[in-house]
């Protein structure tokens, strides 16, 4: 495949502005921003920067659907169909997405066309979700009917980040509309062209206007907009830590309520007695998947001190063969996003060999793959001191820190030694030692003997601690995107 294949037709249009009431419409702000494909290391494209008036605008347009607008008076049922229609649309299309993708965030054709599979499927499990969101009865006194019901916020404001475009916005958008939200979503400057090309598919299958609005641009201008916005009802947030201090300050300000997801450092506890041949391919692609840049990338590998040399034997050897490259080489892993993520996570690299942390092995950057790409070769470092910063803070980048631990108790002090508490993985071949270590572990989701950075639509996702609060994925996100009333009745 030559970049010229690549659907360039969509990218220009993207450029057109922002999207509004099922339209194009040109964006008040400030020009545009130029779109970089990480492999090449060259601008392809621009996309409108948005500013505050068309926030507005989009705001407007979210709130008339839900209150007068065609959108509003929709059934679940009706709702579930179009979602359902959406998710299809996206199959369809699946490869021009898949291309699309692939240029604008630079990771390989297989990811990217799982990550389209995944998109499509969350419009179908929130569109077959959405007339099944019943509420309850709760008995109380004599001549009172109790009933709940879930009752959608109206507006809802949408935050996403750079690495997975397509999955965040049917994670994010697909529950909310489900539930009967009218959305506003700003996309990430460094990859949002499929954001664009899907609402477009949005408007192609029906969806009403104002159902879904978008508004690209930077963050400190649509996306702080966004954020304080006093028009929106209930804010969704994906992405970093200090960004999310602030969008949870905006929703203090307005009296909304947040979700946010902020990345991770999951840690993945090997005992002794783990099924390496199972083990060792899940452990070394839980880093490796799209480049490190995976919130619930597992970057932390404990091992049970018995087992260390044994282990890391296997997975050195692993990590020596990886290659990264562009999208069409369809190698390991892609680039990292962009020029600045390249020198932070170089730099992680520089102060731990400062440290005098050992680098025990290091995969390569394929021959052929552009010097102006961003590609950093996987690494892994060990052990790695407790305390280290490559032990403690998020890379978002193609590293593993490998650590060594004592016992089971050992390992759940150091698997809980971070701020950070997204995902983990246990390895054991004793059902009830891994269960106890996966109760006790300071992680939404936890996996044992398996893992699934970034997979499972179905599994309610989230984070304790620092990685934010509140649900995605799974029924749970259909709560999260809806009040619960309580209509209390007497008829005595
Ligand atoms: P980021 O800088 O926080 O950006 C995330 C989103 O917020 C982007 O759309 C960004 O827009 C926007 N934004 C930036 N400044 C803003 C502001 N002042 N007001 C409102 N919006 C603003 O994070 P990132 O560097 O792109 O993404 C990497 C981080 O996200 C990592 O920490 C990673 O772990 C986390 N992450 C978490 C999950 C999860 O589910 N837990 C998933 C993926 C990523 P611009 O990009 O246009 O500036
Ligand atoms: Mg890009």
């Amino acid at each position: 495949m030559s970049a010229s294949t690549y659907p360039e037709a969509a990218t220009v249009q993207a450029a057109e502005g922002v999207f509004i009431d099922n339209r194009w419409e040109p964006a008040t702000g400030r020009g545009t921003v130029d779109v970089v494909a990480p492999a090449e290391g060259r601008v392809f494209a621009r996309i409108a920067a948005g500013g505050k008036p068309d926030v507005d605008r989009a705001v407007k347009a979210a709130r008339h659907a839900v209150e007068e607008g065609h959108w509003g008076r929709l059934s679940a049922l009706e709702r579930g169909r179009l979602l359902m229609k959406l998710g299809q649309a996206i199959a369809d299309h699946a490869e021009e997405l898949a291309l699309l993708e692939a240029r604008d965030t630079g990771k390989p054709m297989k990811q990217a066309r799982a990550d389209m599979v995944a998109a499509a499927r969350y419009f179908e499990f929130y569109g077959s979700a959405a007339d099944k969101v019943h509420g309850e009865t709760i008995p109380f006194l004599p001549g009172y009917l109790v009933a709940t019901e879930r009752e959608r916020f109206g507006v809802t404001g949408h935050i996403i980040p750079w690495n997975y475009p397509a999955q965040m916005f049917g994670r994010t958008l697909g529950p909310a509309l489900a539930m009967g939200n009218a959305t506003v979503l700003k996309p990430a400057e460094d990859a949002c062209l499929t954001s664009l090309r899907i609402a477009e598919l949005a408007a192609g299958v029906g969806m009403p206007e104002g159902a879904i609005n978008i508004v690209p641009g930077l963050g400190g201008e649509a996306g702080a907009a966004l954020a304080e916005h006093p028009g929106i009802d209930f804010i969704a947030f994906t992405g970093s830590p200090e960004v999310g201090v602030f969008i949870q300050t905006a929703a203090a300000r307005n009296h909304i309520g947040c979700v946010l997801e902020l990345g991770g450092k999951s840690p993945q506890i090997v005992f002794g007695d783990a099924d390496l041949d199972v083990a060792v391919p899940v452990l070394v692609n839980a880093i490796v998947q799209n480049a490190g840049q995976t919130c619930s990338a597992g970057s932390r590998l404990l091992i049970e001190q018995s087992a260390y040399d044994l282990v890391m034997e296997r997975v050195i050897e692993r990590f020596a063969r990886l290659r990264a490259g562009t999208p069409e080489m369809d190698l390991d892993l892609g680039p990292v996003i962009n020029a600045k993520q390249k020198k932070r996570v170089e730099g992680f690299f520089s102060r731990a060999e400062a440290d005098g942390v050992p680098l025990l092995a290091m995969g390569q950057v394929a021959e052929g793959a552009p010097a102006d790409g961003f590609f950093v070769a996987p690494r892994i470092y060990g052990p790695v001191p407790r305390g280290n910063r490559l032990a403690v803070d998020e890379v978002f980048g193609p590293v593993l820190s490998a650590i060594p631990f004592e016992d089971e108790a050992d390992a759940v002090r150091l698997a809980n030694d971070t701020d950070y508490g997204l995902v983990a993985g246990v390895w054991s071949g004793n059902g009830a030692r891994a269960t106890r270590v996966a109760r006790k572990v300071q992680a939404g989701q936890v996996f044992v003997n398996a893992y699934g950075a970034g997979g499972g639509i179905e599994l309610p996702f989230g984070g304790m601690k620092k990685s934010g609060h509140g649900r995605e994925k799974g029924f749970e996100a259909l709560y999260e995107f809806a009040a619960l009333k309580t209509i209390v009745i007497k008829h005595d």
